[in-house]
């Protein structure tokens, strides 16, 4: 009996591009393994689309409901050449607007190499001891180098210059969230450890090396929980050479944005990627890909970024009102999720298959069921 159970209400923003069709997707399979009235997906305008239509690319009724519902799921945002009137690319305004008003600090980008999908890595498949790729991205999502965004200079053509911030406050949340996820990822690497690794140039900057010592002194607080350091060129190597090494990574804004995509390619590229990003009271989940406008509307897009993003969602909502069949739902859909991939049946276009994304959905709600 659902009625029994808490139900929660979802801001939902399909957005440009592609962004409709997997956000349908994965509305359908968030509601059929949920059960039918615990979720509540409540569709609000956005994004560059919305913009051209009416000038306002967020609306107040959107940040609103962002703000005051359970949480926000958003399919993407962004068409390219659509520009506000001084010139300037309205691109994906949406989402740092979101990220501001919302104070959502932490951009959370799981990296985990599923079952039945192949990493570039040779030697690395799910199936192997300690399931090969599975590490958590933290990225700082509020300051770092882009905290200089429009902020920039530029002298007489002949000089450029920006500015990377770093406090002691924003580094300190973002540390502890990182520990806090290890925490709760429980040891979750092979050799049972629980670490967190600091991603820098404490080498180079004094900026990072604050943000590297701010780190340590908020390791202080977990002890159960080991800290390591690598400078940010130097863990482009080990997330080829040792994905299986990491458990959780927290980087400054800028190195976290480039490791994030570095490793969503080592687990099969933004397609099937998901992402948070998640604040004291806050949190949105979208996949991790743009908008992809040249297969927009065809039926082509992959919905497991979304799907899994919508999992992401069903775990934050789950850990925050202690809700454990919420927690097994996802369960449920992740598993579906590899099955269809393991299987081999339906391959999605960014993988190397032929699978359209109204496939793919009924693949995996078959195999919900
Ligand atoms: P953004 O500027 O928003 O980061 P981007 O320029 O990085 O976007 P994306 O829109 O993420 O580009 O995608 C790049 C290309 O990858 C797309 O044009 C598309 O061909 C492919 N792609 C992205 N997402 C998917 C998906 N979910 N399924 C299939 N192909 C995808
Ligand atoms: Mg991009």
């Amino acid at each position: 009996n659902d009625t029994a159970k808490p139900s929660y209400r979802i801001a939902t923003i399909e957005g440009d591009g592609i962004g409709p069709e997997v956000t349908r997707s994965a509305m359908a399979v968030l509601k059929e393994a949920c059960g039918g009235n615990r979720l509540d997906f409540v569709m609000v305008p956005g994004g560059v689309g919305h913009y051209q239509a009416t000038g306002k690319v967020l609306p107040a009724e959107t940040l609103a409901a962002c703000r005051d519902l359970d949480a926000a799921l958003h399919g993407a945002a962004g068409l390219p050449g659509v520009t506000y009137p001084d010139g300037t690319e309205v691109g994906n305004e949406l989402h740092l607007q979101l990220r501001f008003q919302l104070d959502l600090y932490a951009n959370v980008r799981p990296i985990k190499l599923l079952k039945g999908v192949r990493s570039p890595l040779r030697d690395h498949d799910a199936t192997m001891a300690g399931g090969g790729i599975d590490y958590v991205i933290v990225r700082e999502n509020t300051e770092g180098l882009y905290a200089s965004r429009g902020a920039g200079v530029l002298l007489r053509g002949e000089f450029a210059s920006d500015s990377l911030v770093v406090t002691r406050k924003g580094t300190e949340r973002v540390a502890r969230f990182a520990f806090e996820l290890s925490g709760k990822r429980g040891g979750a690497l092979r050799d049972g450890k629980r670490r967190v690794t600091v991603c820098d140039k404490a080498n180079i900057l004094r900026s990072y090396a604050f943000f590297r010592s701010v780190c340590d002194e908020v390791h202080r607080e977990f002890p159960g929980i080991d800290i390591d350091y690598a400078y940010a060129d130097a863990i482009t190597v080990h997330l080829l050479k040792k994905p299986d090494f990491y458990d959780v990574i927290v980087a400054e804004n800028m190195f976290g944005d480039i490791i994030s995509d570095l490793g969503a390619a080592t687990v099969g590229g933004m397609g099937i990627s998901p992402s948070g990003e998640i604040g004291d009271d806050h949190a949105l989940f979208q996949g991790a890909h743009g908008s992809a406008p040249d297969i927009a509307g065809q039926d082509l897009a992959s919905p497991i970024a979304a799907i899994l993003s919508g999992v992401m969602m069903l775990r934050w909502l789950a850990d925050r009102h202690g809700d454990e069949a919420l927690a097994r739902d996802a369960e449920r859909i992740e598993r579906a999720v590899e099955t269809v991939l393991e299987t081999g049946e339906h391959v999605p276009t960014d993988l190397g298959g032929k699978a359209r994304c109204s496939e793919m959905t009924e693949a995996i709600l078959r195999a919900l069921a």
